[in-house]
């Protein structure tokens, strides 16, 4: 995988080098198949586990990149955003003269699906709350709150890896899935324990969660400013969000921050820096 810069309006787009340059955007309309991870897909072309680098692309405020890959599935790295975030930070961030447009909330939109739930409320940051809830002794039920301001995301989601269990990925492999997984890239979880200690997070699980969903709500192809809450949800719910949010124009307006004169945060006092 190669990143490499994009003018303006470009937003995020990859390239599949082993299949002549073909490229897929990645928006909601691409999305493909979701269940363990999520995929885009193009005229047949796919494009496999993109959330955490999307996500990575949010925490690090890139709007524009062109993702070169020789491959149909992202690296996993560590299971984690952080190598992402670092790459980005060492190549560099140029701003770019013009202004971002953000994708602010003006309405509530709530959906359920059997214990699963996933809704955005107006607000004027992006902040993420999730509650998962897993019968394993060191997770149960947890809940995250960030408002991703301030270098939140750096410090308190990038580093969270992906997680099994070890029961599970005898399966996964049979049907030719997470090939590559191995202790290095998640957190491998035994019936009891934690095959690979240390944690990163006693919380690690469910900012994990939280990762994944930034990275999906990235598909909505701009910035979000509203409130996001998460129960149990998983990528095929968040990608629901995305696609409905971007189906009912009346749930939200563009605003970039020249025209937007109450939006005193830091993240967007931050935001306002990197685009001047
Ligand atoms: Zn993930």
């Amino acid at each position: 995988m190669r990143i490499l810069p994009a003018p303006s309006g470009t937003g995020i787009v990859f390239r599949r080098t082993d299949l002549d340059g073909f490229e897929i955007e990645a928006i909601s309309k691409n999305v493909a198949r979701v269940s363990y991870a999520t995929s885009l897909m193009k005229k047949g072309v796919l494009i496999s586990t993109t959330e955490h680098l999307l996500s990575a692309f949010i925490g690090t405020g890139i709007d524009n990149a062109i993702v070169e890959l020789d491959n149909l599935e992202l690296p996993i790295l560590d299971g984690s955003a952080r190598p992402f975030v670092e790459m980005i930070q060492s190549a560099g961030i140029r701003k770019q003269r013009r202004l971002r447009t953000y994708m602010r909330i003006k309405r509530e939109l709530e959906l359920r699906e059997g214990k699963k739930f996933i809704a955005v409320y107006p607000a004027e940051t992006y902040s993420v709350s999730y509650t998962i809830d897993f019968p394993h002794q060191l997770i149960g039920r947890e809940t995250f709150q960030v408002d991703l301001t301030d270098g939140n995301y750096l410090r308190e989601i990038a580093p969270a890896r992906t997680f099994g269990f070890l029961h599970e990925a005898d399966a996964m492999r049979q049907q030719g899935l997470i090939r590559g997984a191995s202790t290095e890239n998640a957190i491998v979880l035994t019936r009891d324990g934690v095959m690979n200690p240390p944690l990163r997070f006693r919380d690690e699980f469910v900012r994990h969660k939280v990762l994944d969903l930034i990275g999906d709500l990235a598909l909505l192809g701009k910035q979000i400013l509203g409130n996001v809450v998460a129960d149990r949800a998983g990528h095929a719910m968040h990608t629901a969000l995305v696609s409905r949010i971007l189906r009912d124009r009346s749930l939200w307006e563009e605003t970039t921050l020249e025209d937007s004169v109450e939006l005193p945060t830091p993240l967007v006092r931050a935001a306002a820096q990197q685009m001047a």
